[in-house]
Order: C-alpha cells, then structure tokens, then sequence
C-alpha cells in the first residue's frame, strides 16, 4: 500500500477532480491513516490461500474486527457497540446502524491488505468490470502502457482487461460500439459502449500518478462527459471541449 504521505499529496493535487464528491479532506486522511495501520497488522493474519471472505470471517471470530472497527469509529463518531450486529449491517449496506461505517471500514483495510499480497506476484488477468477480490463491480479503468486496468473502488485491487479498449460488462470490442468522450487534455474520458449501454470511467493520462484506492475517485472527473457520452450515440470520441457546452457545475448521479 502507497504511503500516507502520497495518498495526502495526491488528495491536495488532484482534488479539483472530484470536487462534485464532496469528500472530507481531512477525515479522509485521518481514515488512510487508521486503515494503514490495521493493514499491517492484518497482513500477519491473511491467508490468500483461500477468499477474502473466510478471512473476514477468521478475523471476526479472533475479535480482532471489533476491535479495528472501534479505531476507526472513534475517528469517524461512529460508535461500534454489537461488533456482530455492525458486521452483518456493513456487509448488508445498512450503513446508517450504529458501527456498521466504522465496521465497513474496517473490512476494507483488510481486503486493501489482501488485494495488496496478491499485487505483489503480479497483476492478473480478468476480462470483467467484477473485482476478483471483493466480487464487487467496478467503473474505473486505467490505461498503463499499452493495457487497460480495472480498479476496485473497495479493496483497490487491480487487474488486466484487455489491450484495446474492450466494455468489461459485456465484451464488446469492435471500435465503433466502443466510444470515449473527453476534453482536448484527454487525462479523464467516459466510455461508453454502445452495444449494452455501460458507461465507465478511464484515466488515460499515465502522468496521474495517485495511490490506486484513489484512483476511482479521481476518475469521477469523467462524470463531465457525461452529456457527450448521450449525445454521440454512434460512437466515436466527440474530443470537445466540455466548458463549451456547458460551464461550471458536473453533477454526480
Ligand atoms: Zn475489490
Ligand atoms: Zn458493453
């Protein structure tokens, strides 16, 4: 995992792009910082021999969970209490019981632990948008020379699609389905497949340089294109410039 001292670097220079996410800066940090050091303590308990989800479930019996989700609650406000009350709620997306933010939190240090053991033999291949850690969908890609990355927005994993601009829900690759919409700059684009109508979004500018579980979220600057990505049905890049449609004011769905 990136140091705390390049995820608050990259937080200060890249986020005009993803000024619409109304992130809190600083709790950001402060979770980093408390994710950080439960990964490292988590690395000592994983086993990638077998699923993230037996994992959790080890680490949950040990009571070791409970007691990382209470470090980061108390720097969230989110007191954990019943640790498997908060465990069922964050796995079922009830987030607004009490500990299950803190809770979820919690299994994402552990599973950016272990999508970050099984990154060091290697990024893998796997030609779908689904997170072959966590099994949750991503819409992030990034190019690196000349292949097309997936990145999880949960456990910040990353892995191989294809080496052409290829839509990871349905497969399609015939470069006429398979639009890409953006400004003259080009670093942020909004694909689009026109075959299943999947939007996604592609960091193409290689100079980005971020740790990969903010990737996503600078990402979220391709949400501009969004109307160009309606309007060109028929594929192709439309390159404009989005201030000259329309100003000011991306909006998030
Ligand atoms: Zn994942
Ligand atoms: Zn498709």
């Amino acid at each position: 995992m990136e140091g705390l001292d390049e995820f608050r670097k990259a937080i200060a220079k890249y986020g005009h792009f993803f000024k619409h996410a109304r992130v809190d800066k600083a709790q950001a940090i402060s979770v980093e910082e408390a994710q950080q050091a439960i990964a490292e303590r988590a690395r000592g308990e994983l086993d990638t021999g077998v699923g993230l989800e037996v994992n959790v479930e080890r680490l949950a019996s040990k009571g070791l969970l409970a007691r990382w989700a209470e470090e980061i609650g108390g720097r969230i406000g989110d007191e954990v209490g019943d640790a498997g009350r908060a465990i069922q709620a964050a796995l079922e997306g009830r987030l607004e019981e009490p500990g299950a933010r803190a809770m979820l939190l919690a299994i994402q240090a552990v599973a950016r632990a272990y999508a970050d053991m099984l990154l060091e033999r290697g990024v893998g291949y796997e030609p779908s948008a689904r997170c072959p850690v966590c099994g949750l969908e991503s819409r992030t890609m990034v190019k690196r020379g000349k292949w097309f990355n997936m990145v999880c927005h949960f456990c910040g994993y990353e892995w191989r699609v294809s080496d052409k601009m290829v839509c990871p829900y349905c497969g399609e690759s015939n470069p006429v389905a398979v639009g890409a919409y953006g400004d003259r700059a080009r670093r942020v684009m909004l694909a689009k497949c026109h075959t299943c109508n999947s939007t996604w979004r592609v960091i193409m500018d290689e100079t980005i340089k971020a740790p990969r579980i903010l990737l996503p979220l600078i990402a979220l600057k391709a949400e501009q294109f969004k109307v160009f990505a309606r309007l060109g049905d028929g594929g192709g890049d439309a390159s404009l410039e989005w201030g000259q449609v329309h100003a000011e004011g991306g909006h998030e769905e």
